[in-house]
């Protein structure tokens, strides 16, 4: 998968280069690229901001330096699926993460400020498809950590990343059975440890058991720290035993 990056602060994806992402793009799963938007300004200061029309505080990305940075890393002809991180966006989950890692390419555009010139968005539309998207209800200073986090999502849904290709299907969210669930809790060795002890389930060797209680505990923690989740769980992944946990 080929991902280009556009920031004013290259320096903020030093990270990609290690663990799980940096092992990825070693073995040539992942070919990242990462731009300096004032690579397309043209004045002295190397400006890429400006005042609001309008009025209000803060500074807003010119279009300018956006509109040529596409260009070049996208000409015409070309279509890479641009993402551009923002609280006014679409909800960022790990369906999308999923979405997101059967594209052959995709351009992220770092906002800072108060974001970019809504017509950078609007010009792309008409060659390229345009995904603004939001890490959650809250706000950050830029986009670029916003970047790193759906880089992370998606590196590590892409075929041959995972040591162990199972443990995405186990995950929080991910499709099918855990589908709108929180995954429960996980234990390793001891088995006592300052008094506590594993679940004797856990134990058994019984997959069946393990597998129910397993499930059990996912429930039992979505109704407890999100609860509005259990209304999506769809009524073909629920068999009776769930129905009374
Ligand atoms: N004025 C904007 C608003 O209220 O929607 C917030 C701008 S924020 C200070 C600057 C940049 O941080 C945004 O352009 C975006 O790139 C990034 N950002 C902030 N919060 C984000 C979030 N929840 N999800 C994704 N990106 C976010």
């Amino acid at each position: 998968m080929k991902l280009d990056i556009v920031t004013i602060f290259p320096e903020y994806f030093a990270p990609l280069e290690i663990s799980l992402l940096g092992k990825a793009r070693r073995a040539g799963l992942l070919d990242v690229h990462v731009h300096d938007l004032r690579g397309w300004t043209h004045d002295r200061h190397r400006t890429v901001d400006d005042t609001p029309y309008g009025g209000g505080p803060g500074m807003v990305m010119k279009p300018e330096p956006w509109g040529e940075a596409l260009d070049a890393i996208a000409p015409p002809g070309s279509a890479p699926r641009l993402v551009i991180p923002t609280p006014s966006g679409r909800p960022f989950t790990q369906a999308l993460a999923g979405e997101y890692a059967a594209e052959p390419w995709l351009l992220f555009a770092c906002g800072r400020y108060e974001g970019i010139d809504s017509r950078v968005a609007e010009e792309a539309r008409a060659r390229m498809p345009v995904d603004e998207v939001s890490l959650g209800d809250f706000v950050l200073a830029g986009g670029e950590v916003a970047v790193l986090v759906m880089v992370e999502a998606v590196g590590r849904l892409l075929p041959g990343v995972l040591g162990n290709a199972d443990s995405v299907a186990d995950d929080s969210f991910a499709p099918g059975a855990m589908e709108s669930l929180l995954e429960g809790p996980v234990y390793t060795k001891p088995p006592v440890w300052r008094d506590r002890a594993v679940p004797d389930v856990l134990l058994s060797g019984h997959h069946g058991a393990i597998a129910r209680w397993r499930r059990d505990e996912a429930l039992r923690r979505t109704a407890r720290h999100r609860p509005e989740l259990l209304p999506r769980l769809a009524s073909s992944v629920l068999d009776e035993h769930d129905r009374r946990v």
